[in-house]
């Protein structure tokens, strides 16, 4: 049990930030286990490691001035004895490996192991208990795909042995190690997931997640201005929103916690005393609530077939499905009329010349005829469980785009009744948003 905090790079970027977060962190003696990113801000300290370890395989002399006077910034502004984090980065810098990608996530991982370092000792030089807990010692083991590494099973029951008995734990994210022993970091933003890890295997209560932001938006805010917050989201919801460009909370870490049924709740640091975003596993609607919230994603293809007959032909849509595995290409929808059908996928799986071939394959297997692809679609996409059973979403949905003149291309409704995900062009993506949420917001 306990709380699981996440204090990201924006709560962990300076000595006064760090304050922040260590005030936070002591103010609930139930938050035992904090996991806490690499100093982030304008200069994200991940970026400047992922700098050196590249100068480093391309040959270069490395140069790590700029992190030693970050963690010396940081240090002094806390006004403790300084941890010596230098020695061991430059060691690491100095054993280059012969593959470039475990070389990079050993030098990138270092950023959060340093300032987790900091962070335990500035709060036991406060008079408090906390221990910093290494990925090793509590057996997070993980994949080795250097940069996308996926954690292994077992590790939830090593975690539970290793942190059951600690008062205070003060836990790197971003990184695991492999059954070899090698360093191996997650995508990035992963501290999220290291989170959603120890969450999950310590049966938290809650696990807390620290941002500069007072929730989740209804809207992405690079698109609506000052989107209204949501207070409550299921992980459903949040899933298909964050799918599709919703960037607060990285998109793999809610499957741990959403396995076990443990409320994720986003926090801003510097509003403690707000309520922000709760993400849960059920949720009553409210009765004047009707979207959850709209986003779009772009860069996707389509390909559209024509053949007399092709909804009678059995196994038609299986072979389609066959020859596009064929080409490892992830069909994003199928949109199907009686004699044609859409191919809709995301257009940076296309290797070069692969549309060629592909094209190809299809017209002669299939025996159908095509158009020319078009490769400049967006889908947009109107999620909210308030949705469910309610007579007139849809209606209201493409009203506002047809007032606004935006052409529909698509349109495919989920089962679940949660989610309405509709084509546009690219150019038209921002605006279907924005007048969506007008319609049903403002
Ligand atoms: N520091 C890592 C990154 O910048 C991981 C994280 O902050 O979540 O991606």
């Amino acid at each position: 049990m306990g709380k699981t905090s996440k204090f990201g790079g924006y709560a962990t970027a300076n000595s006064e930030q760090i304050k922040k977060t260590a005030k936070i962190v002591l103010s609930d003696l139930t938050r035992k286990y904090a996991i806490v990113s690499a100093p982030g801000g304008e200069e994200k300290i991940t970026d400047t490691l992922k700098n050196q370890a590249n100068r480093v395989i391309a040959g270069e002399k490395y140069d790590p001035t700029i992190i030693s006077n970050k963690f010396d910034a940081i240090q002094s502004g806390l006004g403790i004895h300084p941890v010596d984090v230098m020695t061991e980065l430059e060691r690491r810098l100095h054993e280059k490996d012969q593959d470039a990608a475990r070389f990079s996530d050993k030098i990138m991982a270092y950023g959060e192991e340093a300032n987790a370092r900091i962070i335990a000792q500035y709060i036991c030089e406060q008079g408090f208990e906390a221990e910093y807990v290494d990925p090793k010692e509590m057996g997070l083991l993980v994949t080795s795909s250097y940069g996308n590494a996926q954690p292994l099973p077992e590790s939830y029951n090593n975690i539970r042995h290793a942190l059951e008995s600690k008062t205070r734990a003060i836990i790197p994210g971003f990184f695991g190690y492999t059954r070899e022993g090698h360093i191996a970091t997650f995508s990035r933003g992963g501290s999220d997931l290291t989170g959603a890890i120890v969450a999950a295997a310590m049966d938290s209560e809650v696990y807390e997640n620290w941002k500069d932001v007072d929730g989740i938006g209804m809207a992405n805010p690079k698109i609506v201005k000052k989107p209204k917050k949501i207070d409550f989201i299921t992980y459903r919801e949040l899933r298909e929103l964050s799918y599709m460009g919703f960037g607060v909370f990285q998109e793999e870490a809610t499957f741990p916690v959403a396995a076990k049924g443990i409320p994720i709740h986003l926090r801003n640091l510097e509003k403690p005393d707000t309520e922000g975003t709760h993400i849960v596993r059920y949720r009553m609607p409210r009765d004047d609530e009707i979207i959850t919230g709209v986003s779009c994603k772009k860069g996707f293809c389509i390909i559209d077939l024509y053949k007399d007959l092709m909804n009678s032909e059995i196994g038609f849509l299986a072979k389609a499905a066959g020859i596009m595995e064929g080409y490892n290409l992830s069909i994003e929808h199928v949109a199907s009329g009686i004699d044609s059908m859409s191919i809709i996928f995301e257009k940076k799986q296309l290797k070069n010349g692969t549309i060629d071939n592909l094209m190809h394959t299809l017209e002669r297997e299939l025996g159908a005829q095509l158009s020319e692809p078009s490769y400049d679609n967006a889908l947009v996409c109107v999620v909210g469980l308030g949705m469910k059973q309610k007579p007139g979403v849809a209606g209201r949905v493409f009203g506002a785009c047809c007032r606004a003149g935006i052409n529909i291309e698509m349109i495919n409704q989920g089962a679940s009744e949660i989610n309405i995900t509709f084509g546009v062009k690219e150019s038209s993506a921002e605006d279907a948003v924005r007048e969506i949420y007008d319609e049903f917001v403002k």
